[in-house]
């Protein structure tokens, strides 16, 4: 394994910001974990990158960038009912999803085009069209910086919410993961909780997995920008939450409000509708704006730094708190 000197990053994170590492390599198995972690490496500062789709480099990263690219599936187990496939962390996430459809294992076609890999995926739980990932999850292998060994943690105590994991909080900068263990039905089992899934595929006989797998890569393409356009990172902000009593308030003076019930019998508000009702949708300042077509993704639309995009979501936060009395949290992991 290469360990190269400044290198930049601007092709390496969906906002291009251009920030450059002090040292980069690239892991293409668990070896080479391991010999990061002998030659001291994972005692200075690190971060391991997969598509780059849900980061925000403030300056240059002044230590170890390690790019995944740990790939490969394989089938653990298959019985009447469901199969069991180990995947790589280093995979495209939506290369999976493929190899699911094409092999008709049901459960990961909702997330079909998210960026990024594999092994990001349980990090923020990612999610999308009525479905999280882990719903899909067994298990997850990760190396454990600290006792230099690989473990595995079962799905039950990978403490998945909305948005949120172990790997986010007790876990974060201690481990790597290495490959993410799921489960998929091998019967047909569609998730249509999504209104326009459910709309669409009404029909049983209309039903296949390919058929929405193709549907949802036709919607996310017409809401999402293309970050080869314009850089982005997807939603910017998670979906706030909020108390019913706070929700009543709310819906009083704003009957249209786009929200969600929760589990927990809170209720999600829609962070885009909040953006959208400032007037800040499609507003736009120096090299930053939001998506004139969705206003929970901030777009780069050249050359910004990545203080300046920080800048602006601290002014769209501040609009929403100050109209609403909501406060905003990023999904975007912002990197020091
Ligand atoms: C256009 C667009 C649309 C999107 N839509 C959605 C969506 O619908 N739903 C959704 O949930 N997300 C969405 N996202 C966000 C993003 O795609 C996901 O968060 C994705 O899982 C990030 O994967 P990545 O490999 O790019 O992670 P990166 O951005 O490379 O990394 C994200 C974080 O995870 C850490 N990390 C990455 N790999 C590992 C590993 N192997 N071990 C330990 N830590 C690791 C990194 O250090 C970093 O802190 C979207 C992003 C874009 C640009």
């Amino acid at each position: 394994m290469k360990i190269i000197e400044n290198v930049s990053l601007k092709n390496l994170n969906t906002f291009k910001i251009d920030v450059k590492a002090k040292f980069f390599c690239e892991v293409t198995n668990k070896e080479d974990i391991l010999e990061l972690s002998d030659e001291g490496f994972f005692k200075k500062k690190w971060i391991i990158l997969g598509g780059g789709s849900n980061v925000l480099f403030l300056d240059d990263f002044d230590g170890i960038v390690i790019k995944n690219r740990i790939s490969g599936f394989e089938e653990l187990l298959k019985d009447e009912e469901k199969v069991i496939i180990k995947a790589n962390s280093g995979e495209l996430w939506d290369v999976f999803v493929d190899y699911c459809v094409t092999n008709s294992f049901y459960g990961a076609e909702n997330l079909s085009l998210i960026p990024g890999t594999v092994g990001a995926s349980p990090i923020q739980n990612i999610g999308a069209y009525g479905t999280e990932v882990s719903e899909i999850i067994f298990s997850v292998e990760y190396f454990d910086i600290k006792s230099k060994s690989f473990r595995t943690i079962e799905k039950s105590l990978c403490e998945f919410g909305y948005r949120e994991s172990i790997f986010k909080n007790d876990l974060k900068n201690k481990t790597i993961i290495t490959s993410v263990n799921f489960k998929l039905s091998v019967k047909p089992n569609y998730k249509l909780i999504y209104k326009p899934l459910s709309d669409i595929f009404a029909d049983k006989e209309k039903r296949s997995l390919s058929e929405i797998r193709n549907k949802i890569i036709e919607i996310r393409t017409s809401k999402l920008p293309d970050t080869d356009v314009f850089g982005n990172a997807g939603s910017f902000f998670k979906n706030p939450e909020i108390t019913p009593d706070e929700f009543e308030r709310l819906k009083r003076e704003y009957p249209d409000i786009v929200s969600f019930k929760t589990e927990s019998g809170n209720v999600k508000i829609s962070a885009g509708w909040l953006i959208e009702k400032t007037g800040l949708k499609g507003f736009k300042k120096g090299n930053v704006g939001t998506y004139n077509q969705q206003a929970l993704v901030i777009l780069n639309f050249g050359g910004a730094k990545g203080n300046e995009i920080i800048q602006f979501s601290e002014f769209i936060s501040a609009e929403v708190l100050n109209m609403f009395k909501i406060n905003l949290t990023p999904e975007v992991n912002i990197i020091y």
